[in-house]
């Protein structure tokens, strides 16, 4: 079982607050937006979900 990441990216500001919360390095900064690149490693802590304040970030069990 593993999670999948949505990032809405219109509400995404690009401020790096996933990047740096993440403990499994999921999230990089690409043009001014956050990308899931390591999606396969995200362990469904949501901590990403709490620091993004534009709310951007849906994480869903598959
Ligand atoms: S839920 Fe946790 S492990 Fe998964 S991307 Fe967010 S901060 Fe990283």
């Amino acid at each position: 079982m593993g999670y999948v990441i949505t990032i809405d990216t219109d509400k995404c500001t690009g401020d790096g607050e996933c990047v740096d919360v993440c403990p499994v390095e999921v999230y990089e900064l690409q043009d001014g937006k956050a990308v899931a690149i390591n999606e396969d490693e995200c362990l469904g802590c949501e901590s990403c979900i709490e620091v993004c304040e534009s709310d951007a970030i849906v994480i869903e069990e598959n």
